[in-house]
């Protein structure tokens, strides 16, 4: 039987792979809450280099936390974000892979392509009413044509992405998502409808499918945008999706993956109560909240803890151009509210978590500096051993951090409030 993964899953990110039993402890206060959500521990390629992690790691770490604690249900490895280039390494520990063909989107497809799928799909073409969208979809020839050349050559690479990985660890081994998040404009719900179309004629068996959402989902900070829209738009996929799964025969599980860029708490309450009015599933990703809650616990240790977190910011000061640059487009910084480091240094363990704790409504919060500290993970990756065995002496306020962030801002309101 081929590998399915549940309908509730969470993606935790754990860069230092330190925190997988606290992050496991979230999700098993979930479950004693009666809500059964699985942890798929996802890394990017981008991260492991940052940090010059060996890929491996991930699942080890994984493995681990779930023997400690005696969790048996599933749990999962994603190789996040990877394409045919950087897939490799990931095969003898993922079995998840998030198929990013975000670059590919808009490379023009081959035109006698586009015209036999256009023509493999006449149902999709007129007046298409779709249970759970008020209004019904109206396509053309023309605009089916537009999308195709648009987004065909990319699903065609998901599918040869998709296909070597069958060829390196078998089919029904893995879970796949394709993700198009990582591109400049969001695709609607009638552009969702035709991509899947595609996907399913190329015979990629997905489970989660990463669309962009309207709105900006900035690295670690809440949702910037119409949260009324994104609430509709989020409906009507959901129901493009149920539409395509019967129709195209996709598989039942299907569900979109919300890359969340962490702490989108404006859009979790939409979220949850769309799941509940249709029944659908959902995975979400969180990466960089616990590398921050890290932080956290470690200033609320005080002592050399406190002073570790302060050295992390010093320099992420100091290298803020080359730390925000790869993130360049998902972060919005405002170099005016970052404090001095001085000023930083002679702040308290309390204020120094209350500018970093993600509580908007707390009047010491300070997104821009939760924001450099989210990418700054590289500082802290080569303080090297000095950062991990922190880690260890501030171990309990750590975990207790993780936890209860974990648990009580995101699990909470996305699946039991
Ligand atoms: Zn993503």
């Amino acid at each position: 039987m081929a590998l399915t993964i549940e309908k509730f899953s969470f993606g935790v990110g754990d860069r230092f792979a330190h925190q997988g039993k606290a992050q496991l402890a979230a999700i098993m206060k979930a479950a004693e809450q009666g809500v059964e959500i699985v942890p798929v521990w996802n890394k990017s390629n981008r991260e492991h280099q940052t940090i010059g992690s060996e890929v491996g790691s991930c699942r080890a770490a994984a493995d681990a936390a779930v023997r400690d604690l005696g969790w048996h249900k599933s749990h999962y490895v994603d190789a996040d974000h990877i394409n045919l280039k950087i897939v490799d390494p990931f095969l003898d520990s993922s079995d998840f892979y998030t198929i990013d063909v975000a670059d590919a989107i808009g490379s023009p497809a081959d035109e006698a392509a586009v015209s036999a799928f256009i023509d493999s799909v006449p149902e999709l073409v007129g007046t298409l009413t779709i249970s759970g969208i008020s209004e019904p979809l109206v396509m053309s020839r023309e605009s089916i044509a537009v999308t195709a050349g648009k987004y065909l050559k990319a699903v065609q690479l998901a599918g040869e992405i998709y296909r070597y990985i069958v060829s390196k660890i078998g089919a029904g081994n893995f879970v796949t998502e394709v993700s198009m998040d990582e591109t400049d404009s969001p695709q609607t719900p009638p552009e969702l409808l035709v991509i899947l179309a595609a996907i399913a004629k190329e015979g990629i068996p997905i489970q989660t499918i990463a669309p962009k959402f309207t709105g900006r989902f900035n690295k670690g900070v809440d949702y910037v945008g119409d949260v009324a829209q994104f609430e509709k738009e989020f409906e009507d996929d959901l129901a493009v999706i149920s539409y395509a799964v019967e129709r195209y025969r996709l598989p039942a599980n299907l569900k979109l993956s919300v890359h969340s860029g962490s702490d989108k708490f404006s859009i979790y309450g939409p979220i949850r109560r769309a799941l509940e009015k249709t029944g659908a599933g959902l995975h979400i990703k969180t990466a960089g909240t616990t590398w921050l809650e890290e932080l956290i616990g470690l200033a609320e240790a005080g002592g050399s803890g406190l002073g570790l977190a302060k050295e992390v910011y010093s320099q992420a000061f100091a290298n803020s151009d080359a730390l925000c640059q790869p993130y360049a487009t998902v972060i919005d910084i405002d170099p005016e509210k970052l404090p001095s480091p001085d000023e930083v240094n002679r702040w308290s363990s309390e204020q120094f978590v209350n500018a970093l704790r993600h509580d908007p409504n707390h009047p010491e919060f300070n997104a821009s500096f939760r924001q450099l500290l989210h990418v700054g993970y590289k500082i802290a990756a080569k303080l090297g051993d000095r950062y991990l065995q922190m880690l260890d002496e501030c171990e309990a306020s750590i975990s207790r951090n993780v936890t209860e962030n974990l648990y009580e801002r995101h699990l909470k309101p996305l699946f039991l409030d």
